[in-house]
């Protein structure tokens, strides 16, 4: 088993595309074993110290995401970048199917050679969800992609939970009149390094030249992170239908990328997402050693009563749980 995990590693770093996918899908089983080997694999992969450019992109159904990839994602495998999509779908396990990351979506860029795309798993729990696409971006960086787009719609924390695995986070809204910001939240403002103004085109040109300026008005009062690029974020115009503006934004997320990599700011970012992320997996695997193990679900139904009438405090009650978890256990599953 070994050995194959070996192979399915070189076979991905050599840019095999069936030994990619069939990787995605290891890493997107729910099943022990599967995760085992994904995480063999995810650690022979690890060593390979690629990096992509990881782009969050966030905006509400209709604001033109897939139509924006498309175009975009093509123009950069037209520059010879390879390009992976990825989604993270809040909404996959109530319609379940998905509405991020669908080929039909995006036909053109889904038949590039130079182009990956990959739809949501489908998952019970966003952090499910979450995990997976973590897993997936690792694969596609060690598999060489120079630019990973993480899609997913301003639902919920799902932006949150992108902007956490991107090295930039753009948001994509639509021209609206007013100086209303389409309800648009502060948090996501905030996590938003670049707001971009789509369908900025045709009858909607003028409009969508004034909600840029309320937008940028808006991101000039929020606090901006310290030693950041002094020009972010930024608001600006494009149309996704006529190829306006995308080179534009391209070129500042380069610029912004590379100001992070020159002041530390990217290194940083990533360690501490990593940090995080190992944090989470041990909390992960703690939770799901305690619901797997028949003897500390047991201690925690009794306890749970003991501390309710009163009889013991929460915390020595939670360490006793704990303290049954600390033989060796099985291999934790989701
Ligand atoms: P998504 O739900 O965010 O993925 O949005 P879509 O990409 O499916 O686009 C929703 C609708 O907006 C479609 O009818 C698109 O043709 C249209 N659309 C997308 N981008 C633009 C644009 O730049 N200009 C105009 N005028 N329409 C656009």
């Amino acid at each position: 088993m070994a050995s194959d995990i070996q192979d399915l590693a070189t076979r991905i770093q050599s840019g095999d595309r069936r030994a990619l996918a069939r990787a995605i899908t290891l890493a997107e089983s729910g099943r022990a074993d599967h995760r085992a080997d994904a995480d063999a694999l995810l650690e022979t992969l690890a060593k390979s110290q690629r990096q992509a450019l990881r782009i969050g992109l966030s905006g509400t159904p209709g604001v033109g995401k897939s139509t924006f990839i498309e175009a975009f994602g093509l123009m950069l495998t037209g520059q010879g970048l390879r390009v992976a999509v990825l989604a993270v779908d809040p909404s996959s396990t109530r319609s379940g199917g998905s509405i991020l990351g669908d080929k039909t979506r995006m036909e053109q860029l889904s038949r590039d050679p130079n182009a990956f795309i990959r739809p949501s798993p489908s998952q019970t729990q966003l952090g499910g969800v979450a995990r997976r696409t973590r897993d997936a971006i690792a694969i596609c960086e060690a598999a060489g992609f120079d630019v990973v787009l993480i899609e997913t719609v301003g639902v919920g924390q799902s932006e949150t939970i992108v902007a956490d695995m991107s090295d930039l986070f753009v948001l994509l809204i639509a021209p609206a009149g007013g100086d209303e910001l389409q309800g648009v939240k502060r948090g996501i403002m905030e996590i938003a390094d670049m707001v971009l103004v789509n369908k900025a085109d045709g009858d909607l040109k003028s409009t969508a030249t004034r909600t840029v300026a309320d937008y940028a008005g808006a991101l000039r009062l929020m606090r901006k992170r310290t030693g950041d690029a002094p020009d972010f974020p930024k608001a600006m115009p494009v149309s996704a239908t006529e190829g306006v503006g995308l080179a534009e934004a391209w070129a500042d997320m380069q610029a912004l990328a590379a100001f992070r990599k020159e002041t530390g700011f990217w290194d940083e970012r990533r360690a501490d997402q990593a940090r995080g992320w190992f944090a989470d997996e041990v909390r992960r695997a703690l939770l799901a050693r305690l619901s797997s193990d028949p003897k500390a679900e047991a201690a925690m139904a009794t306890l749970a009563e003991k501390v309710a009438s009163g009889d013991r405090a929460p915390g020595s009650a939670a360490a006793d749980v704990l303290a049954l978890l600390s033989g060796a256990g099985d291999r934790a599953k989701d």
